[in-house]
């Protein structure tokens, strides 16, 4: 009787700890390429840290997040391997205007604000003007991810480690346009100047810019991140 407690115990504490992301799941589109491997890494919604305890800094992030529209809540501090991980980490569920990630997205507040701000000022602008229509959902391929650049043994601590880094994959329109950043329009073609606006206007918001053309492990996605170098250098390729 005792063990059948217990368990009865152990199912209700499960469902518990599963439902309140299960709301949030629901809004995802699942995407078939290449996901943050380990889904583990990513912080529990349940014991992220209360807003008293945050610094002003991070505080007035969110407060800027909040005012710009993007729909996040606060996720459990991320400590990955090495010096992977999140102090302040935040799952981004929407951006600005409506409009949707694909994916999990966890990142922290200056990334999540860079890509606020760049979808509100450039993505969202460019799918009005190159196909007069509204930008509805951005997939993502990656945003935390405890690894190495590009995946290579002994390379240096990836930007997606600390959450300052995001890959980008595919642009939905209401009007059923998909722009995919491996696809190679023509020159002129309203989806590669799309293409060449979103990539060129990210170097304003972001420090690395890199997608296709740039190296072999970028020929798919664009990938955005918020390293800071010396004397303020930007790296877009
Ligand atoms: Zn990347």
């Amino acid at each position: 009787m005792k063990r059948l407690l217990l368990n009865c115990f152990a199912l209700v504490a499960g469902a518990l700890l599963v439902l309140p992301t299960l709301s949030f799941a629901q809004d995802y589109i699942p995407v078939p390429t290449p996901r943050p491997t380990a889904t583990e890494q990513l912080g529990d919604l349940l014991k992220a840290k209360p807003l008293s305890v945050l610094p002003q800094k991070e505080r007035a992030c969110r407060s800027r997040l909040r005012k710009m529209g993007v729909r996040f809540k606060a996720v459990e501090r991320i400590h990955g391997k090495g010096k992977c991980g999140i102090k302040y980490p935040l799952e981004i569920a929407g951006l600005p205007g409506g409009v949707k990630l694909s994916g999990r997205t966890v990142l922290n507040c200056r990334a999540g604000e860079a890509l606020a701000e760049w979808t509100v000022k450039t993505a969202a602008p460019a799918a009005q003007k190159r196909f007069k229509s509204k930008l509805i959902r951005i997939d993502q391929y990656a945003s935390y991810d405890c690894r190495t650049r590009n995946s290579q043994p002994g390379a240096k601590i990836s930007q997606h480690s600390l959450g300052n880094a995001i890959d980008l994959g595919r642009f939905h329109m209401a009007n059923g346009t998909i722009v995919d950043v491996a696809s190679r329009p023509l020159p002129g073609m309203p989806k590669r100047r799309f293409m060449k606006t979103l990539r060129d206007a990210a170097c304003t918001y972001f420090t690395t810019v890199l997608g296709p053309g740039s190296d072999v492990h970028h020929k798919d996605h664009f990938h955005f991140d918020i390293a800071s170098r010396r004397n303020g250098y930007r790296y877009c390729k």
